[in-house]
């Protein structure tokens, strides 16, 4: 199977690494849109959010947990916005699922 955000995880595509560990990968967007924008992905291919099975609970878990240990070392002090595109009409364009860190500017006007 073809997968972008596989190929950053096996290291067989280049990204700048923000965060990792045997189960999350934490890689700056190559589009940001906004001064911090950072991609945190399971390790594991999980097509989206529609995809995940009780068997993730704890893999999600640690996602978050480490999001916030991310915006803490990225400096996000005044706030940040955790954003999940799912599938096609959510905005989805790369199909492993994957939550976006953006921070560093006034989000309030960000879509929701
Ligand atoms: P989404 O639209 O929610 O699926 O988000 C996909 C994100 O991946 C977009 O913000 C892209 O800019 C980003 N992206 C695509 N290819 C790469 C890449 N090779 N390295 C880093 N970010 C990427
Ligand atoms: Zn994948």
């Amino acid at each position: 199977m073809d997968c972008i955000f596989c190929d950053i995880v096996k290291k067989t595509k280049p990204s700048h690494i923000i965060y990792e560990d045997e189960k999350v990968l934490a890689f700056k967007d190559l589009n940001p849109r906004a001064p911090i924008h950072v991609l945190v992905t399971p390790k594991k291919h999980i097509t989206s959010a529609n995809e995940l099975k009780e068997h993730d609970k704890d893999l999600i878990g640690h996602i978050f947990l480490k999001i916030a240990e991310i915006a803490d070392k990225l400096g996000c002090k005044s706030g940040y916005k955790i954003l999940n595109n799912c599938g096609k009409d959510g905005g989805q364009t790369v199909p492993h699922i994957h939550f976006h860190i953006l921070a560093g500017r006034s989000l309030d006007q960000f879509p929701c």
